[in-house]
C-alpha cells in the first residue's frame, strides 16, 4: 500500500469553480463583466434572432422536465453514518486520503467503517490532500442557501418497491433488508450451488448453470431478503467461500511473493507459473482445485443481458440520474434535457450527498466527456442557437450558459441559475411569458431551454484577439530518410494524398473544404514547397539551419487544394523520385514541428501537422534524442523514467502548439526503439493521435496505414478548443485526464479535439449536495470548426444525489469506472513505481466492494463474496487493466510498445477502454450464414476455445482469428481456400476474397467491426499451438497473464480475502 499518494495539485487551492469565462490565453476578455452585474450587456441589443434550428426541429414532447429525480427512495429519517475514523487511531496521518479530519472518536458501531476508512488506500488522483471531511472548514458555503442536509429530506414517499422503512439499525454492520430489495441481488447470488469455491476439501460445485449473473433480479417480487437469506445459500456460497484456515498467501496459491498484493504482479516474471511456455497447458489457471468458471460473474453475459433488456430501445434523457444502457448495447438516444451518454458518461449517476460518504465508499466520481462524439444517423444532430451579436446568454455570476436547469421566475423577467443559484435578469430580447407550470411558453422552441446538448454561434468575444478565426490548415510533413523511402512509405503517402485531399473535412452543407494545405519533406534538413496555383511547377526551398527554424516562404505555402490541385499533384508525383537515391538515415523531429507551428502562426490559423516519421531523431538539432531504453529498470523504482518524456524543447513546444491551436498527428514507422514516450508526448498533449507501424512494409501494412490516414483526415474535428466544466454548488471538477493541456486548473485546452477523443473529469465535494436539487454539470467546449466558425458546444447532465450509499452503488457504471481507473493509473505510473500503482488499484477495488458489503448488502456469511449488481464484473476489468502492457512490468516487452499503449489510452472514451480491457471473442464457427447476427461472444478465456472451433478476437486495437487444430476442413476450405488447418500459410493477415457464403459472412463481420473503430485493425490469423498464438493468448483477459498477473478467478479470490480482512 502506498501512502505517499501521488499528489499532482492541491485540489482545493484553486480558483472558484465556474467563475470567469474564457479569458485566459486570449487577448481580449469577453465584453461581459465577469461577476454579478445584472443584465449588463444584453439590454443593449434589441431582439436578435431567436434560436435557429439546424436540421429538423424535433420538438421534444412535453415530458416532465428534468426536475424530478427518478428515485427518491433513499430518503430515510436516519442519517447515514457520520464520517468514519479520525487519523489518529488508525494509521497514517493526513495525507492518507480519507478520514483525516473527523474529529471524534467513533462509536463502536463505526469500527468497520473506520478501519476501511483508515486503510491506506493511497490515491494517485488528487485525493490525498486531505479533502475536508467537513467542507465548511475549508470553504465557506456559498452565499446561496444550501438545501437541507440529506437527513432532513427524508419524507418523500418511497416508491412502493422500497416500501420498507429503513430500520434504525442503519448504522450497524448490516444493511437493512430494505436496502437489499432495491439492489439487485448480488450477482452471484443467483447460483444456489452450495459448495465453497476455494474449499480445499470440498468437491467442486458445478452449480446449476448460468445465466447466473445476468438473470434479472427479482426486484421487489420476492421479499427483500429471500434471495439472500433463505433457500440454499444463495450466491455467495458458490464461488466465494474461502477455506477458513486459509489466510494470507494461500488465498492466492501460486504467488511466490509475499506482501499485500505483491503476489501476482510484483513477482518476478520467471517465477510466475503462468508465463507463456508455448503450450496451452501452462496457460490454464491454477493447477489445483479447478473451479467452475461459470460461477463467477460474466462480462459477456452482462453485455448480452443488457442488450436483451435495453437494446433497440429509445433512451430518452428526461430523467435525472438515469443510468444509461451499457456502451456495448445498441440503443437510440432522444435528447430531452440531458446530454446523450455518447457525450457524457458517468462512473455513477447518484452522487453521495457528502464528502464523507464519498470518502467512505471511495467510488470515484467522474464523467467521461466526448464532446464531439459522432451521433448515429438516426439521432437528431445538434441544434444551433444564434443570438447574433449578443452571444449566448450566461449566468452573470458563474457564467454558465442558458440551459434547461435555469429556473424562470417573476413572470419570466428573471431566472435563477441552476449552478450557482444567482438570480439573473432576463435580457429584454429574450423575455417570454411563463405558463401555469412556471415554464416559458417557448420552452420547446429553444434548444437551450429543452435539450441537453446544443451549440451556440460564438461572437467575437470568444475569438482570439477579437477576430473571427481563419479556417484551419493541414500540413503534411514527410520524413524522406532512407528507411521511409525503402519501405515504400513515401510513395504510398504521396499517391494516397492525391485522392485524400479531395476529402478534407468541410462544414455541413458546404461544397468544398476551407482547410488549406501545405507540404514539407525532411530528413536532417527541411524542404518547403511553394505550390501556389499560378505556378507551373512546385518550387522547393531548403532550410538547413534547423536550430533556429524559420519559414522560408509565406505566399504559396498554405494553399487551397482546389486552386492548386495541378501543382500539388505534380509535387506528389515528384517527391518519391526526388529522394529515391537518398542514403540519409538521420532525422530531426522538433524542428519539423517548429516549422509547422511557424507556418500556422504566420497564417494566423489553427491546424494540424501530419508527420510520417521513421526513427529516433539523432541528427544534431534541438530535440535530439538518444536511446534510453534500459529494460533493467523494469520492476525497479526507476521504471517510471522509461515513460517520462524528455523535457526541454518538447515541453515548450507543447505549450506553444496549444496556444496556437496546432495539433500534431504522428504516424510512426519504427524498425527499432525511437523513444515513444517522448515523441508521443507532443501529439497526446495537443489533441492529436499517434499511430505506430512496426517494421512497416508497404505491401503488407500499407492498407492499414492508409485506412488510418483516411479516417484521421476525414474525421470530424474542432480546433483551438477550450473546455470548461461547471457544476452546481457543492462539488466541482478537480482533475482532468486526456489528450489535453492545462494552463490553469479549470480550463482544458486542446489544440484540436476530434470525435474520438474523450476527457475524463473527476469531481470532488466541497459542500453537501442536496437530494432535492441533485448534481448538475455543464460542459462547454469552445472551438473553431473546420470551416473557421467559432462555436460553443454545450452539454448538460443532471445526476441524482443520495445520502444512501446503496443508491450510489446501484447507479454505478462499471465501464466508466474502469475508464477512470485506467487513465488515472496510466498517469500515476509516471510518478510512482508500477507496483504501487497496482496495489492501489487492488486496494481500491477491495475497498469499494467492502464498503458495499458493509453498508448495502444484507447480512450473510463472511465467506460469501457479495458484489453490487452494477459492479459485478468490475473486478475482471480491474484485473485486466493491471495486466495491460504498460502496467504489467515485464522486461520482455518493448518499452516503446508499452509507452504507445499508455499514450493512446489516455484519450479513449468508454467504448474503447471497455473493449480494450475485455476483448470480444466471437466463435465464428457457430455463425449462421442465413442471418445477419454476429454470434454471441464467449468469455475471454482459453477454456472457451475448442480445438474444432475458430474464434475472432477484437480488442479495438487489433483483430485475431484463431483457428483450432481440429477445425473442420470444409470451413477452412471455404474461408482460406486451403484443404486443412495444416495447409494454412504462416503469416496470413487477410482473408481471401472467396465466393461462398461463409467467406462472405466472415468478411462482412470483420469489415463491420473495423468500420466502428476509430483506427484500423490488422488481422492476424493464428493457428492453435503456433508461435504467434502468444499474442492472441495474452488478450484472453480472464486467464493468468503471460507476463504476470493473476487469472480472473484468482484475482477475485484475492479481492474477496482483502474484503474480508477489511470487514473484520
Ligand atoms: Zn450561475
Amino acid at each position: 500500500m502506498s501512502q505517499q499518494g501521488y499528489v499532482a495539485a492541491p485540489p482545493y487551492s484553486q480558483a472558484q469553480p465556474g467563475m470567469g469565462g474564457y479569458p485566459s490565453g486570449y487577448g481580449a476578455t469577453p465584453a461581459q463583466p465577469m461577476y454579478g452585474h445584472y443584465g449588463a450587456p444584453a439590454q443593449a441589443f434589441s431582439a436578435p434572432p431567436t434560436g435557429v434550428a439546424k436540421g429538423p426541429v424535433a420538438t421534444p414532447p412535453p415530458v416532465s422536465q428534468y426536475g424530478s429525480p427518478l428515485q427518491q427512495n433513499g430518503a430515510h429519517t436516519q442519517r447515514f453514518p457520520p464520517p468514519a475514523a479520525g487519523p489518529s487511531p488508525f494509521g497514517p496521518p493526513p495525507q492518507v486520503s480519507y478520514q483525516s479530519m473527523a474529529p471524534q472518536v467513533p462509536p463502536p458501531t463505526q469500527q468497520l467503517a473506520n478501519q476501511m476508512g483508515a486503510m491506506q488506500i493511497g490515491n494517485y488522483g488528487q485525493m490525498p490532500q486531505a479533502p475536508p471531511s467537513s467542507a465548511s472548514q475549508m470553504s465557506p458555503p456559498p452565499t446561496m442557501s444550501q438545501p437541507a442536509p440529506p437527513s432532513m429530506m427524508s419524507h418523500q414517499a418511497p416508491p412502493s418497491m422500497m416500501s420498507q422503512p429503513a430500520p434504525p439499525s442503519m448504522m450497524s454492520h448490516q444493511a437493512p433488508p430494505s436496502m437489499m430489495s432495491h439492489q439487485a441481488p448480488p450477482p452471484m447470488m443467483s447460483q444456489p450451488a452450495p459448495h465453497p469455491m476455494m474449499s480445499q476439501s470440498g468437491p467442486m460445485a458445478p452449480g446449476p448453470q448460468t445465466p447466473p449473473m445476468g438473470s434479472p433480479p427479482p426486484m421487489g417480487a420476492a421479499p427483500p431478503m429471500t434471495g439472500m437469506m433463505s433457500g440454499p445459500p444463495p450466491m455467495g456460497g458458490v464461488g466465494f467461500q474461502q477455506h477458513p484456515g486459509q489466510g494470507g498467501p494461500q488465498g492466492f496459491p501460486q504467488q511466490p511473493g509475499p506482501g499485500p498484493y505483491g503476489g501476482p504482479m510484483g513477482a518476478p516474471q520467471s517465477g510466475f507459473p503462468g508465463a507463456f511456455q508455448g503450450g496451452a497447458a501452462q496457460m490454464a489457471g491454477p493447477p489445483q482445485k479447478k473451479l467452475d468458471p461459470d460461477s463467477i460473474p460474466s462480462t459477456t453475459q452482462m453485455i448480452e443481458d443488457d442488450q436483451a433488456k435495453r437494446g433497440g430501445q429509445l433512451y430518452t434523457t428526461n430523467v435525472r440520474g438515469q443510468v444509461p444502457p451499457l456502451v456495448t448495447t445498441n440503443f437510440t438516444v432522444q435528447d430531452q434535457g440531458n446530454a446523450s451518454p455518447r457525450f457524457m458518461r458517468c462512473t455513477t449517476y447518484t452522487f453521495p450527498c457528502t464528502a464523507d460518504l464519498a470518502k467512505q465508499c471511495q467510488v470515484p466520481l467522474a464523467t467521461i466527456i466526448k464532446p464531439l462524439a459522432t451521433i448515429p444517423k438516426n439521432e437528431a444532430p445538434l441544434f444551433m442557437v444564434n443570438h447574433g451579436e449578443t452571444g449566448p446568454i450566461r449566468c452573470n455570476r458563474c457564467k454558465a450558459y442558458m440551459c434547461p436547469y435555469m429556473q424562470f421566475m417573476d413572470g419570466g423577467r428573471r431566472y435563477q441559475c441552476g449552478f450557482c443559484n444567482c438570480v439573473n435578469e432576463v435580457p429584454a430580447f429574450y423575455f417570454q411569458h411563463l405558463d401555469h407550470m412556471g415554464r416559458r411558453m417557448d420552452v420547446y422552441e429553444r434548444p437551450e431551454l429543452s435539450l441537453g446538448s446544443y451549440e451556440f454561434i460564438a461572437t467575437l468575444d470568444y475569438c482570439k484577439n477579437n477576430k473571427l478565426p481563419n479556417p484551419p490548415a493541414y500540413i503534411f510533413m514527410i520524413d524522406v530518410s532512407f528507411s521511409n523511402i525503402k519501405s515504400g512509405l513515401v510513395r504510398l503517402v504521396c499517391e494516397e494524398l492525391k485522392t485524400l485531399l479531395d476529402n478534407l473535412p468541410r462544414e455541413d452543407g458546404v461544397e468544398s473544404s476551407a482547410v488549406r494545405v501545405g507540404f514539407v519533406t525532411y530528413n536532417k534538413i527541411l524542404h518547403f514547397y511553394n505550390v501556389k496555383g499560378a505556378l507551373a511547377q512546385p518550387q522547393m526551398m531548403v532550410v538547413s539551419d534547423v536550430v533556429d527554424m524559420f519559414l522560408p516562404l509565406l505566399d504559396g505555402f498554405l494553399v487551397n487544394y482546389d486552386e492548386s490541385r495541378a501543382v500539388i499533384n505534380n509535387l506528389l508525383d515528384q517527391i518519391p523520385d526526388m529522394f529515391a537515391d537518398t542514403n540519409e538515415s538521420e532525422t530531426v523531429f522538433t524542428p519539423v514541428i517548429q516549422a509547422g507551428l511557424e507556418a500556422l502562426k504566420a497564417a494566423e490559423c489553427s491546424g494540424k501537422l501530419f508527420l510520417f516519421h521513421s526513427s529516433i531523431p539523432t541528427a544534431e538539432a534541438p530535440g535530439k534524442l538518444k536511446n534510453r531504453d534500459d529494460r533493467k529498470l523494469v520492476n525497479t523504482d526507476k521504471e517510471k523514467t522509461l515513460f517520462q518524456p524528455a523535457r526541454g524543447v518538447y515541453e515548450s513546444l507543447v505549450k506553444e502548439c496549444v496556444t496556437q491551436g496546432c495539433s500534431v498527428d504522428l504516424f510512426l514507422f519504427p524498425s527499432q526503439y525511437l523513444d515513444m514516450a517522448t515523441m508521443g508526448h507532443l501529439p497526446t498533449h495537443t489533441g492529436g493521435s499517434v499511430y505506430k507501424y512496426n517494421n512497416f512494409q508497404a505491401e503488407t501494412d500499407g492498407e492499414n496505414f492508409l485506412s488510418d490516414l483516411r479516417k484521421d483526415i476525414e474525421k470530424p474535428i474542432g480546433f483551438d478548443a477550450i473546455m470548461r466544466v461547471r457544476t452546481s454548488t457543492g462539488f466541482r471538477a478537480t482533475d482532468f485526464h486526456g489528450a489535453v493541456y492545462m494552463n490553469n486548473t479549470t480550463d482544458v485546452e486542446m489544440a484540436s479535439i476530434d470525435c474520438n477523443k474523450a476527457v475524463t473529469v473527476e469531481f470532488k465535494h466541497d459542500d453537501t449536495l442536496s437530494e432535492e436539487t441533485g448534481a448538475l454539470m455543464q460542459c462547454a467546449l469552445l472551438y473553431t470548426t473546420v470551416g473557421g466558425q467559432r462555436r460553443l458546444r454545450v452539454h448538460n447532465l443532471s445526476l441524482s444525489c443520495s445520502g444512501q450509499l446503496s443508491e450510489l452503488y446501484k447507479s454505478c457504471e462499471t465501464d466508466a469506472l474502469t475508464n477512470y481507473f485506467a487513465k488515472s493509473a496510466y498517469r500515476a505510473m509516471l510518478n510512482q513505481p508500477l507496483k504501487t500503482v497496482r496495489e492501489i488499484l487492488v486496494n481500491q477495488t477491495a475497498h469499494m466492494l467492502a464498503c458495499y458489503r458493509k453498508n448495502c448488502a444484507s447480512p450473510s456469511a463472511a465467506s460469501q463474496l457479495i458484489l453490487p449488481d452494477a459492479m459485478k464484473v468490475f473486478p475482471v476489468y480491474m484485473n485486466s487493466l493491471m495486466k495491460t502492457l504498460p502496467l504489467v512490468g515485464s522486461s520482455e516487452l518493448s518499452t516503446d510498445e508499452r509507452a504507445y499503449q499508455r499514450l493512446t489510452m489516455l484519450s479513449m472514451g468508454v467504448e474503447d477502454t471497455q473493449l480494450l480491457l475485455y476483448p470480444r471473442l466471437i466463435p465464428v464457427h457457430t455463425m449462421s450464414v442465413d442471418s445477419d447476427v454476429i454470434p454471441a461472444a464467449v468469455r475471454c478465456s482459453e477454456e472457451r476455445l475448442t480445438d474444432g472451433g475458430m474464434f475472432l478476437l477484437d480488442n479495438g486495437r487489433g483483430l485475431f482469428l484463431w483457428v483450432g487444430q481440429a477445425c473442420p476442413p470444409d470451413l477452412v476450405q471455404s474461408l482460406f481456400n486451403v484443404p486443412s488447418v495444416a495447409h494454412l500459410p504462416a503469416d496470413l493477415s487477410s482473408l481471401p476474397d472467396l465466393d461462398n457464403a461463409h467467406s462472405k459472412k466472415l468478411r462482412s463481420i470483420i469489415s463491420s467491426i473495423c468500420e466502428q473503430r476509430p483506427n484500423s485493425m490488422k488481422l492476424v490469423v493464428v493457428r492453435q499451438k503456433d508461435r504467434p498464438e502468444v499474442l492472441f493468448r495474452q488478450l484472453l483477459v480472464e486467464d493468468k497473464g503471460l507476463h504476470g498477473g493473476a487469472s480472473y478467478m484468482d484475482f477475485l479470490c484475492y479481492v474477496h480475502r482483502e474484503i474480508r480482512q477489511l470487514l473484520t
